[in-house]
Order: structure tokens, then sequence, then C-alpha cells
């Protein structure tokens, strides 16, 4: 048994720290918010009064927060978790965050004399709430190992990414390949309409074909083909497009940063970036509204 506080009790953390709870973990969780504070106590977790009381004795520190600026309060301000977490507590970060503030929050960990990975997941509340999340996860192999056994307990893939940092990366550039692919695969069932070929005609040659990918088979942005995908549901989400947004953000600052060519990437930011403006809050293969509202 491990005694975890847990940061971030939101829409991706409870869960998260719900399935810890009942691998029988110690979980002290805090959030600003009451209702999430009051959650995690009816599904068995101790309620902290603030950052301090969650992270007091714990082994290891959890984060699930919304953005780098979120990340690097909690951890470097005043009465941030670098000034409270006990000596030798491992920390973890499994927001979605800039690479930047990833390294520079580690490295200020590492000054501290504790570890700290980034650890961003993919599966979204769905993955979350059912314990079968992706973990990339950045920072020194030896902490790794000690935090494997508890993020296998929120995921059914963890894998190592490399320094810290690196998990972050791993996101990004994922999130970027997914973004451009629900646009390739969008544009061709608009395209395909325009033509008169029927999108489940479509779908049968290329998901048997080169234009094969995860966008198409698993997630197909029309009424049809795949009945789990949220086309069938009105494109109540799933994965946002306001965070579908957030990551292509994340991966155009990051392009700039290190001198990346990413102009699909960018073509694909300034395109959620648009459609967000009107359905941020769709799931993000209703993309392809953009597509299928174009004139002849
Ligand atoms: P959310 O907004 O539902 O939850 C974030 C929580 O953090 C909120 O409850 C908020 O009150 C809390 N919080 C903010 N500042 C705090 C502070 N100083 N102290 C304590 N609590 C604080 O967001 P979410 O959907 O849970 O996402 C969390 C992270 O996971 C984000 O970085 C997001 O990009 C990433 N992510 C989300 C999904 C998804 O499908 N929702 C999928 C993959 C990754």
């Amino acid at each position: 048994m491990t005694r975890i506080g847990f940061i971030g009790l939101g829409n991706m953390g409870l869960p998260m720290a719900v399935n810890l709870v009942k691998a029988g973990h110690t979980v002290s969780g805090f959030d600003l918010s009451d209702e999430a504070r009051r959650k995690l106590g009816a599904a068995g977790g101790t309620v902290a009064a603030d950052l301090a009381d969650a992270v007091d004795g714990a082994e290891q520190v959890i984060t699930m927060l919304p953005e780098g600026a979120h990340v690097r309060s909690v951890y470097l301000g005043e009465s941030g978790i670098l000034r409270l977490a006990a000596q030798g507590a491992l920390l973890i970060d499994c927001s979605t965050i800039d690479v930047e503030t990833a390294r520079a929050v580690a490295k200020a960990a590492e000054a501290s004399g504790r570890a700290m990975l980034d650890a961003p997941v993919s599966g979204g509340v769905g993955g979350a709430t059912a314990g079968t999340l992706t973990f990339m996860v950045g920072g020194a192999p030896a902490a790794f190992e000690q935090a494997k056994p508890t993020l296998e307990l929120m995921g059914k893939a963890v894998i190592f990414t490399g320094a810290s940092g690196s998990g972050q990366a791993a996101k990004i550039c994922n999130n970027m390949i997914l973004g451009i692919s629900m646009i390739a695969v969008s544009e061709a069932f608009a395209l395909a309409e325009k033509l008169g070929l029927e999108a489940d005609k479509l779908f049968a040659v290329s998901s048997q074909s080169s234009g094969q990918c995860w966008s198409l088979t698993s997630y197909c942005p029309v009424p049809g083909p795949v009945p789990s995908s949220p086309a069938n549901r009105d494109y109540a989400p799933g994965f946002t497009t306001a965070m579908m947004l957030k990551d292509l953000r994340l991966a155009q600052a990051a392009a700039l940063a290190s001198g990346a060519r990413t102009p699909l990437g960018a073509e694909a930011a300034q395109l959620y970036a648009l459609f967000a403006r009107e359905e941020a809050a769709l799931d993000f293969s209703a993309i392809i509204r953009i597509f299928q509202d174009a004139r002849p």
C-alpha cells in the first residue's frame, strides 16, 4: 500500500484517483473544486483540506491539471509541492503541458532532491474510468521503474520515452498525427460525397487499402461505418475540439522552439481554431462539418 497525494480531481484526475483507491492505496486528494473533493470522498478517498494536507507524508504525488501555468504554480509556488512534499517523494505529472515547462519543473524538482516524471496520457475519460490509459513517461529510468506499478493501475500501457519532457513530446507528436489524419479522412469523405461515392463504399475500400488509419477505422467521422464513433451520437465527445486545439497549439509552440518544420500541423491548428470558434465542445471528429459545408 502506497500513500499517494493526488492533485487535480477533474474529468480525468478523479477516475484515475478512484482506480488507485480501488487498488487499496491510501489516496489523499485535493482540488480547488469542493464538488470534485466530495466525489473523491464518496469513492473512498481521503479528502485533503489543501495542497499541504494532500502531500503530507505522501510517498508519491500525482498531478492532473489543465495547463503548464497550473503545473508551474502547484509545483514551484511559494507553498507549492517542492516546498511541501517529503524528501524522497516521487513526483508524477500526468497533465498535458508544454515540453519547456515539463523540463523546467523536473529540473527544479531534481535540484530539490526529488525525482519527477512527466507522464501524460491518452485514452480520454473512458480510458481513465476503465483504467486503460496509455502513459508516455519521461524522466530518470529508476524513477520510471518506481512509478510503473502505480501507473499500471490506471493504464493498460506504460511506455518509457526517455529524458524529462519526452513524455510530453510523445503526446503532442501523437496528437498532431491524429489531428492531421482526422482532417485527411474528413476531406476524403466530403470529396466522396460530392463525387456520388457512398460513405460505406469508401470505408470498405480505404479500411482495406493504403488510406487505412485509426481516424478512419476506429473513429470514422461519418455516421454508420464505425458504430462506436462519436459521429453516431451527434459528435458528443469523446475528445473535444477544444482539447485537440490545445494539443495542436502545444505542438506548434514546440515546433517553433525547436526549429522543426510542421506545415500540416500548422494548417491543422488553424482549421481547428476556426472550427472551435463555434463548436469547441463537440468531438474533434466533427471537423468534417467544415468540409461538408463547402459549396460546389
Ligand atoms: P479538468 O479541467 O476537468 O480538470 C482539471 C482539474 O484541476 C479541475 O478540477 C481544477 O479544479 C483542478 N485544478 C486547477 N488548478 C488547481 C490547483 N491549483 N490546485 C488543485 N486543483 C486545481 O481537465 P481534465 O479533462 O481532467 O484534463 C486534465 C489534463 O489531462 C489536461 O492537461 C488535459 O489536456 C489532459 N487530458 C485530458 C483528456 C480528456 O479527454 N479530458 C485526455 C487526455 C489528456
